[in-house]
């Protein structure tokens, strides 16, 4: 799925779009609004209002004129979603800054499934992955090693989930905060390690964990 992101500070496009792209969306950038009105047709537009070339409403009237694709705003603040919603300006859905990857994806999901589209739909249904002995259904949110279902709390699976999108990879861990818990990440916190620890427990020499000193961690393959 292509997403068309309309923003001109990296502080938010650049964590938004690796995020989007680790859950494997495809991700144009263009930072004016000149750039979004001459760019190909994504599936779905985010579009911020403060634009530096003209407003971002005018963008999203523009865009409205010519093509039906879903548009998501994002607002600098809470109070301003109302008033903007008011305008009727053909936007589907709005997001106030900050917000978290997963706040994101979870709104791009419902404007598509509205615009009935099956891309949607499929980013949304993956198949039961398999690392090693393990069986990590996202659908049903369940998981198995050798057969057998683990029991995991929400969180625990969520990191597993996330983990398992690279394995090899080193995760920092502020992409995991961000992505499992949808935070921004401010200081140190043993919320992850407690979960860690907790995988490590639950699935013994099933699943190999490694710790990245001063990094993060990584999903051994
Ligand atoms: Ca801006």
């Amino acid at each position: 799925m292509r997403v068309l992101l309309v923003e001109d500070d990296p502080s938010i496009s650049d964590p938004l779009t690796s995020g989007l792209r680790r859950y494997g969306y495809e991700v144009q950038l263009v930072t004016t609004g000149a750039d979004a009105l001459a760019a190909p047709l994504p599936d779905v537009v985010l579009l911020d209002l403060g634009l530096p070339d003209m407003d971002g409403l005018d963008v999203c009237r523009e865009i409205r004129r010519s093509s039906s694709v879903p548009i998501v705003v994002i607002t600098a603040r809470d109070d301003e979603i109302d008033t903007v919603a008011g305008l009727e300006v053909g936007a589907d859905d709005y997001v106030s800054k900050p917000f978290g990857v997963r706040e994101i994806i979870a709104r791009i999901r419902a404007v598509m499934r509205r615009a009935g589209s099956s891309t949607g739909a499929e980013a949304s249904t993956p198949p039961p992955q398999q690392l090693g002995p393990i069986t990590l259904d996202r659908v049903a949110r369940r998981v198995s090693a050798h057969g057998v279902e683990v029991a995991l709390a929400p969180k625990e699976f969520d990191l597993l989930a996330h983990l398992a999108e690279s394995p090899g990879a080193v995760f920092t861990r502020e992409q995991l905060m961000e992505a499992v818990w949808d935070e921004h990440w401010f200081g140190p916190t043993r919320t992850l390690d407690v979960h860690v620890a907790a995988l490590r427990q639950k699935f013994g020499n099933a699943l190999v964990l490694t710790t990245v000193r001063g990094v993060g961690f990584r999903l051994e393959v």
